[in-house]
């Protein structure tokens, strides 16, 4: 391999597969993505990007940038563009529908800026070459070659292929972390359960502006109250508002290998009874059987490092993280552009498996303090919305003060300079 560029294979095609295989592509690196659906796909609910996943997607690509402005859908009202969330008081019982008392409101330079997921897959999608997806490919196993040779990726259809280097981004359930740590029944292999599930639904717009008035439906909410929080932000250009409905629980998760199950709207009205008028009517919108989903993470065990020998983890696979922050899929993206720009480094290529070698390591040295920190620093924030949180609890001026904190720790983070680490460090390793 030396002097050419590496052939990397990709296992997984979701947003963190998509991104990095486009990224690399533009760079001039080869690169196959093995899936294991059918085609690829994502679900039909809303994902957030804050400004410094926006700024990444640029180094990604330009053209992944553009692709999403085509679908991103920010706060309907022009004086509430740069909102991310106002933060209402979900137990305010006498308020009227749509009256809620306002507790705080954090802002970021482009506020709430949410796409449809299915929708910004779809764009993603038409960025990758024909030719480079394989799917129905579910990676079982990985064997290392003795020296130089190719890395083999095992599939469950009895199949294998061949690469330079593999990159897990397969998700929370990793094959590639499983592998990588020893095997499934070692701590960290599987997710852990974070005590939370969500309902999540999408409602028409005209029907929420019409029950819930028009600056609860057209700009991003979070209702907060004890041991649960409900949020909604605007999709689809304004068609449609997303919710996503949280609750903390004492009971284990029925079962592990499935993190969704469809639940009955009664259980909903149960885990928010005491929760005020705006929130029971986000709850009528609601479509009587519902998506439930577990929140899981990897925060109980986080991987001491994201590299083995020419294998790496990236996006969920390497941090999955519960989604209070609405940064977990942005921080997949911050991933993909620190990668592409490791190996798109010439050392790299010129020093063939040793330069692989070195950039995953110098990406797992470089990304492990700011993606396992979101990881716990999520599980605090789900707390400080539902009033869980030790030492806060319900004192607003502590929740609003801790929530910007740790908000502004992710937004104001600048792609440019966690390249430029980077490329500092494996310099070091590789020579300028
Ligand atoms: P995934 O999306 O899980 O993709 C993994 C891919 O790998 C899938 O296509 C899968 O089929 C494939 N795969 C898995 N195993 C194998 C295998 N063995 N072989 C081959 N292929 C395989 N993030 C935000 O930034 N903002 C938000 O607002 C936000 N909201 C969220 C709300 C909820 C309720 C949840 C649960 C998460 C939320 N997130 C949010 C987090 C975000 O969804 C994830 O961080 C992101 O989708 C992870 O992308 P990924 O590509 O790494 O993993």
């Amino acid at each position: 391999m030396a002097n050419n560029s590496p052939n990397i294979a990709i296992v997984g095609g979701g947003i963190s597969g998509l991104v990095l295989a486009i990224a690399l592509i533009r760079r001039g690196i080869k690169v196959q993505v093995y899936e294991q659906a059918h085609a690829f796909g994502e679900i039909g609910a809303g994902v957030a990007f804050g400004p410094n996943s926006v700024r990444a997607m640029q180094t990604c690509s330009p053209e992944i940038h553009t692709a999403f402005h085509r679908v991103a859908t920010r706060n309907q009202w022009p004086d509430k563009r740069n909102v991310w969330f106002d933060f209402m008081d979900g137990y305010d019982k006498d308020a009227p529908v749509g009256k809620e008392k306002l507790l705080f409101t954090l802002t970021t330079e482009d506020g709430a800026n949410a796409v449809h997921r299915a929708h910004f897959l779809d764009e993603l999608v038409k960025l990758v070459p024909d030719g480079v997806a394989h799917f129905k490919k579910h990676l079982d196993t990985i064997e290392l070659p003795d020296g130089d040779g190719k890395v083999k990726l095992l599939f469950h259809d009895g199949t294998e292929a061949e690469a330079d280097a593999v990159i897990g981004c397969d998700g929370i359930k990793s094959r590639t972390r499983a592998w990588m740590l020893g095997g499934d029944d070692k701590p960290g292999a599987a997710p852990v359960y974070t005590y939370k599930y969500a309902y999540r639904g999408l409602i028409p717009m005209q029907r929420a502006v019409d029950e819930l008035g028009e600056d609860n439906a057209k700009n991003a909410k979070m209702h907060l109250g004890q041991d649960g929080h409900i949020l909604t932000f605007p999709v689809n250009h304004g068609e449609t508002m997303n919710v996503v409905a949280f609750h903390a629980t004492e009971d284990d998760w029925p079962d592990a290998r499935h993190l969704t199950r469809s639940m009955e709207k009664k259980h909903v009205y149960e885990d928010f009874k005491d929760f005020g008028p705006t929130v029971q009517k986000i709850i009528d919108l609601l479509e009587p059987n519902l998506d439930c989903w577990a929140i899981f993470d990897t925060g109980d065990h986080p991987m001491e490092a994201y590299n083995k020998s020419r294998v790496c983890c990236l996006g969920d696979a390497a941090h999955a993280t519960s989604p209070h922050h609405g940064a977990g899929a942005g921080i997949c993206i911050e991933d993909a552009a620190v990668m592409a720009e490791l190996l798109a480094e010439p050392g790299v290529a010129k020093a063939g498996t040793r330069g692989l070698e070195a950039a995953f390591r110098i990406f797992s040295e470089c990304r492990r303090e700011r993606t396992q920190w979101l990881v716990q620093s999520s599980r605090r924030t789900g707390d400080l919305y539902e009033w869980r949180a030790e030492g806060v609890g319900r004192d607003v001026g502590k929740i609003y003060e801790e929530c910007k904190e740790r908000d502004e720790r992710i937004w104001d983070s600048q792609i440019e300079e966690l390249v430029a680490e980077a490329k500092e460090s494996l310099a070091a390793i590789l020579g300028a």
